[in-house]
């Protein structure tokens, strides 16, 4: 099986054999997609009429997945020359990647991914964000000192990155990028490092023992930066500030807002008595029941409701817009929940002692008092 995507990567458009081996799905010969492998994804395109949805590795054959069937014989196949130059780009910006980072670092990749809006690199060690800027630093000098992209076969002492499955036992293909970058690859890549154009490295995370970076080439890197460009002056404008005083006025804006919170429990707790206190109180099966029908945070709800079943030495309801809840002394709370529960709908429940839930829908005190009754 003749995979001329190894040596001519700039062949989008041949005539191949076609052999149908099940309804829809195909082998070619010789093969110019590239099937679902190694972390790239699969090329798509046409055979004649037929679409090429996916191609994925079968039973050590490449397998065309087409969207109507083909009879066997002579065709046509086209790539979607867009989709295979960006993950030709990425594929090709992961290998310089790989190759500075292990030169320069001795990190050993792991994994690797191209999806279609990000691609992912995975080393074996823990590295610092300056360390990626100087992969990145290093990735673009490769681009513009615009090296080829050669195959070679069979080359002694090659690294094995890629988790990919043999098609061809005994021919190891090997892929050189001058001195930054020499392992064996199955994918498909660009002809020569200068057609990446850009390479940028947008963030790092932990992962296990290593780390995780996020990186982009070509035109999506470029789309991904003038986002983040946007992103960045959009802040400074509504900051007033300079890119460099950012971090500070965030961390300040935070700092308030957390102040302002603290601020504002303070104030609630000083409140909650008082509004405990003003409470309606009805009497069931001789229990003092206070009912407050107050606009209150939500966290509080079950705070005044308990300061009310204390205050009165009975029960506490309270319901704030459509939030309630119950707690009681001496009658079972959860008994009063499900009793207003089945007149106005909602969900929750609880014990003898509180409960709390979602009504339907808000009520009043008066409607509270007339179901207790
Ligand atoms: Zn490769």
């Amino acid at each position: 099986m003749k995979r001329l995507y190894w040596m001519n990567p700039e062949l989008f458009e041949t005539k191949v054999e076609v052999k149908a081996i099940a309804d829809c799905k195909v082998t070619t010969d010789p093969v110019i997609f590239h099937p679902d492998e190694g972390g790239q994804p699969a090329d798509i395109g046409s055979i004649d009429q037929a679409n090429v949805t996916n191609v994925e590795i079968i039973k050590s054959q490449i397998v065309h997945t087409l969207d109507k069937p083909l009879v066997n014989g002579k065709y046509i196949a086209r790539l979607n020359k867009q989709h295979r130059l960006y993950t030709a780009s990425q594929h090709t910006a992961q290998h310089i990647i790989s190759g500075i980072a292990e030169k320069r670092f001795g990190l050993g990749t792991t994994g690797v991914h191209i999806g279609l809006d990000r691609c992912t690199v995975d080393f074996d060690k823990k590295i610092d964000w300056q360390t990626v800027q100087i992969i990145e630093q290093q990735s673009m000098e490769v681009v513009t000192l615009n090296i080829s992209v050669e195959t070679v076969f069979n080359e002694k002492d090659v690294r094995i990155r890629s988790n990919s499955k043999e098609i061809e036992s005994d021919t190891i293909r090997v892929v050189k990028i001058g001195d930054y970058d020499k392992s064996a690859c199955c994918g498909a890549h660009l002809k020569s490092t200068g057609q990446i154009g850009i390479i940028r490295i947008f963030d790092i995370e932990s992962k296990k023992q290593g780390v995780r970076i996020f990186f982009l080439a070509g035109t999506k890197a470029l789309e991904h930066s003038q986002t983040e460009t946007s992103i960045l002056r959009e802040l400074r404008k509504s900051a007033g500030c300079s890119s460099s005083e950012l971090n500070t006025i965030f961390e300040k804006a935070l700092s308030n807002s957390k102040e302002s919170a603290k601020e504002i429990q303070r104030l609630w707790s000083q409140m909650l008595p008082d509004i405990a206190k003003s409470a309606i109180v009805a009497e069931v099966e001789s229990t003092k029941i206070g009912i407050q029908v107050v606009d209150i945070p939500r966290q509080l709800v079950t705070k005044l409701a308990g300061m009310m079943a204390e205050i009165f030495d009975g029960a506490g309801i309270v319901v704030s817009n459509t939030n309630i809840a119950i707690s009681s002394k001496y009658i079972n709370a959860n008994d009063l929940f499900r009793k207003i529960q089945n007149a106005v709908e909602g969900k929750g429940g609880g014990s003898p002692k509180a409960a709390n839930g979602k009504l339907s829908r808000t009520v009043t005190t008066d409607e509270l008092i007339e179901i207790l009754k």
